[in-house]
């Protein structure tokens, strides 16, 4: 049985609608631009998108690779679309943004993992939003030589996330096509190549981890210097994905959170509904400020 315990009151959403939903959806539409929020059903998308908060997906809406826990299709991407940076740059523009945050598939399929389309789309947004600040979620650039990210972090992104997503052990069956050392090697490099760049990651719960391996990987995370962390519930998109296990509590969450920064993490955002990318923009402005 592939169907999901019943959804404690805690994971319940507000439905999308109203004035400043539309306002986001329109930009998206006029620019042409694939965002998560749509894409892996996120249920925080009526919030976030009242508030003009929308993580855009460049280099297409189909992916090399198939996660267990991820809604984009899997199978051949078009080719790069070399007019997208500035699209999102426009539309990045246009929504005002004071903080940023672009994602995009996998491109095992471009001998650079798509590196120079990030850079290229982080240079857009400086240029034409210079006050908006800008986070990354990348891919893991398994296939592509060292060198690749260098072209990425030479780009200057203010925030570069990218998500172990699970426990080691449960590799094989959330993320096949990924490896862990390798993940937690490129964000470690990432600070290497430049410390000046805050570096983020996060995992989804109730996939099936126990505990100890959750702080495991919260300590392989700082021992690899990564700044900032999410933690949130894993939520089953369709029947055909992997099963929740279990609805991890607030309470469990909360105490997720404080272990965190008991471990020196500079940003932790820890309960049922935390995503990637949500409040991304209040958590790092908070931190500037301080
Ligand atoms: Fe989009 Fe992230 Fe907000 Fe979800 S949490 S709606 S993915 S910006
Ligand atoms: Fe989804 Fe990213 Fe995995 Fe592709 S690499 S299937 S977009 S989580």
């Amino acid at each position: 049985d592939n169907t999901q315990p019943k959804k404690p009151d805690w994971i319940r959403v507000k439905a999308p609608g109203g004035k400043g939903y539309a306002e986001t959806r329109k930009i998206m539409r006029e620019h042409n631009l694939a965002t998560v929020c749509e894409e892996a059903g996120c249920p925080n998308v009526g919030e976030c998108w009242s508030q003009g908060h929308a993580t855009m997906m460049i280099m297409g809406e189909i992916c090399t690779r198939g996660c267990t826990f991820c809604n984009v299709a899997t199978g051949r991407p078009d080719a790069l679309d070399l007019f997208e940076p500035g699209r999102v740059a426009d539309a990045v523009k246009k929504l005002g943004l004071n903080h940023v945050v672009i994602t995009s598939v996998d491109r095992d399929d471009l001998e650079d993992g798509g590196a120079e389309h990030f850079a290229q789309t982080i240079r857009a947004i400086r240029h034409r939003a210079p006050g908006t600040t800008i986070e990354i979620l990348t891919p893991d650039f398994l296939k592509c030589t060292p060198e690749v990210l260098e072209t990425v972090v030479a780009a200057k992104p203010d925030v570069f996330n990218h998500n172990l997503e699970t426990v080691p052990g449960l590799y094989p069956g959330v993320r096949p096509g990924a490896r862990y050392f390798h993940s937690l090697r490129l964000l470690q490099r990432v600070k290497e190549l430049d410390p000046s760049i805050f570096t983020k990651s996060g995992i989804m719960v109730g996939l099936g981890e126990d505990r100890p391996a959750v702080h495991q990987v919260m300590d392989d995370m700082r021992a690899a210097d990564v700044d900032f962390l999410t933690i949130g519930q894993y939520l089953q998109p369709t029947p055909k994905h992997h099963r929740v296990d279990r609805f991890v509590t607030p309470e469990e969450f909360a105490g997720y959170e404080k272990a965190a920064w008991g471990k020196g993490f500079l940003m932790v955002s820890a309960t049922p509904l935390t995503r990637s990318s949500y409040h991304a923009g209040d958590d790092f402005a908070r931190l500037r400020a301080a």
